[in-house]
């Protein structure tokens, strides 16, 4: 069994097609879904983890990219700069994984590092540019 997390992203032309539902049932894959954020007629981001036998797995990645899907792997690690962090709570509304959130009643944004699932949805919302990728990501 292969497991991978990924992020896809997909365009205005493939965002309404099936595409999850093919990978389940054309490749044998599994999947835990973490973040979907799709409109009808636009551009939309999943972040999931993805199983199945290594075979099915690279099989069902080809078939993502000819559809026109950009796929990329989770491989980094996330952190966040506590000295450029200014607690705009920013960053809350798009984590999947609840790894950064309101602590109340204080109302500070903390910062789960165990949570995080590195999946940098959160760093170009932030502002100040606190939170930081050690390792990049790659296409695939
Ligand atoms: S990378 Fe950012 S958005 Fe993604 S899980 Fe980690 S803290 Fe949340
Ligand atoms: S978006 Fe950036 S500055 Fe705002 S709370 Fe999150 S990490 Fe801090």
């Amino acid at each position: 069994m292969h497991a991978e997390m990924l992020v896809l992203q997909f365009s205005r032309k493939v965002v309404d097609q099936p595409i999850i539902y093919r990978l389940v049932k054309d490749f044998n894959l599994e999947f835990n879904l973490l973040k979907a954020a799709i409109n009808p007629q636009q551009e939309g981001v999943i972040v999931m983890e993805l199983r199945g036998h290594p075979q099915d797995f690279r099989r069902g990645l080809k078939f993502l990219r000819d559809a026109g899907v950009q796929v990329k792997r989770v491989a980094g690690e996330v952190r966040r700069n506590d000295e450029l962090c200014y607690q705009c709570g920013a960053c809350t509304a798009v984590c999947p994984t609840g790894a950064l959130y309101i602590e109340r009643p204080a109302m500070s944004v903390a910062f789960a590092a165990e949570r995080c699932s590195a999946c940098e949805l959160c760093c170009p919302v932030c502002p100040a540019r606190a939170m930081e990728v050690k390792l990049n990501r790659n296409a695939i």
